[in-house]
């Protein structure tokens, strides 16, 4: 396709040829993105509050700084903190099953929770508004969808749907074959939330063919006070205003969280790497963000903007945000529908004769939502957009583990990022920031 900018964002082509040449050739002649990668892999799966987590903030701490030849800056945010501990379903013919508590789930109480199974599906909320009142007192079985993907419904909206509704429980079995139990966070843990868990595929299947039978589930798990730490490392340019490139910390329990995130942190590190002594040249600087309790409704990002003075955040002028960018090909960028920010990204990459594909319609799916809510303009880059045969598929499953991902997809993406990081700072103009009334028309409430 061939990309005519307007007047004021041409700048962003016009990327020195030599710079290109050195962020591109410094990614791609170094390992240093699959040490990183692997080392961030080996912490574990990262749930927030875990010594996984923790191990991870450290290791992510001292690379960030080594990277971006900055000191690391840590932002601790208060949260309520949730621990799991077991969960299991009992059918009808009182065969147990094995369940993964989604995150934040309430307990069930002594002896658990049994009320009828009520199978519907794909679970969206059209199907549990047709299902009238037999979805009150009932626990619901819904199906996990392929998640980077048109048309897909969130786990989180089937959730608030089946909650309102009057549901008593909330099954989601995973779409994929193969033993794997999935996971996510559901409710924020108030008062009336349900209990939810996350099934396999073949347990979901077995239940479904008693739905209609009385079911037990039980759930049990621990909220306490805590604080999970943000970082941040910033490279000032010449004026005051920044580019933030970011990436989610933490992840699910259930494996190592490899594509979703250890993909985007290795790529913050080796842009960071690869750019930082070429900003301090350009117009803005750039500040590398690696933002916690994301899984959790993206608490940690969401708190870090709120209480930053508007001063400091009118400084914010893009968001380029990294989650799951490898382990498929081809990359996309989540635009929210943005102004001029399609426009930008192509701009960007023109100058390489590389291109990425963009998606319009708002997903509050990464901490990018959050800088949109700001209006400020932000997009996420992820791979194997509608691509359900991909690698993405085992996200949230305890098959998101390293050998899905291959070096060269790492490299792309981190080459990817740079660019597009690099023509934020360069640029003579931007996507321009917005107004409440278009953050409203773009996030749809
Ligand atoms: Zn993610």
């Amino acid at each position: 396709m061939r990309v005519t900018l307007p007047p004021e964002l041409q700048e962003t082509a016009m990327l020195r040829r030599e710079m290109i040449e050195t962020v591109l050739g410094r990614i791609w002649a170094s390992p240093r993105i699959n040490e990183d990668f692997a080392a961030i892999c080996a912490t574990g799966g990262r749930f927030s509050g875990t010594a996984s987590e923790k191990a991870a903030v450290e290791l992510l701490a001292k690379r960030l700084a080594e990277a971006a030849g900055t000191p690391v800056r840590r932002e601790a945010i208060p949260y309520r903190g949730w621990t799991r501990h077991g969960a299991g379903v009992t059918d009808a013919r009182g065969r147990e099953h094995p369940a993964h508590a989604l995150g934040r789930s309430p307990s069930t109480p002594e002896g658990g929770l049994e009320a009828p199974l009520l199978d519907l599906g794909r679970g969206t909320p059209e199907q549990i508004a047709e299902a009238g009142e037999k979805v009150r007192g009932a626990i619901l079985l819904v199906r996990h969808e392929y998640m980077i993907g048109t048309g897909h419904v969130h786990r989180r909206k089937k959730y608030e749907t089946a909650r309102a509704a009057g549901a008593a429980g909330f099954l989601i079995a995973c779409n994929e074959p193969g033993m794997l139990p999935v996971t996510g966070s559901a409710g924020d843990g108030e008062p009336g939330n349900i209990p939810c868990l996350g099934l396999s595929y073949e347990t979901g299947a077995a239940l479904a063919a008693q739905s209609g039978s009385r079911i037990r589930l039980h759930v049990a798990g621990e909220f306490e006070a805590r604080e999970a730490e943000n970082l941040f490392a910033t490279i000032p340019g010449r004026e005051p205003e920044l580019v933030v490139l970011s990436a989610h910390i933490d992840g699910h329990d259930l494996a190592c969280s490899a594509i979703d995130n250890a993909t985007g942190l290795a790529c913050v590190l080796a842009a960071m790497e690869a750019i930082r002594d070429l900003v301090p040249g350009l117009r803005r600087g750039v500040q590398a963000a690696m933002f916690n309790i994301e899984e959790w409704a993206l608490l940690g990002s969401a708190a870090h903007l709120r209480n930053l003075p508007s001063g400091e955040r009118d400084k914010l002028v893009l968001n380029v945000n990294l989650d799951s960018l490898a382990g498929a090909e081809g990359l996309t960028a989540l635009t929210s529908g943005a102004p001029g920010v399609a426009d930008f990204i192509a701009g960007a990459l023109a100058p390489t004769g590389l291109s990425i594909g963009t998606y319009a319609p708002f997903m509050g799916n990464s901490d990018h939502a959050n800088f949109i809510r700001h209006g400020i303009p932000a997009f996420r880059l992820c791979a194997g957009f509608d691509a359900p045969q991909s690698n993405m598929r085992f996200l949230l499953t305890p098959a998101d583990t390293p050998e899905k991902v291959a070096p060269h997809q790492l490299k792309l993406a981190a080459s990817v990022a740079a660019l597009l990081v690099l023509a934020g700072c360069a640029a003579e103009t931007l996507p321009p920031r917005f107004g409440a009334e278009t953050v409203r028309r773009i996030t749809g409430g």
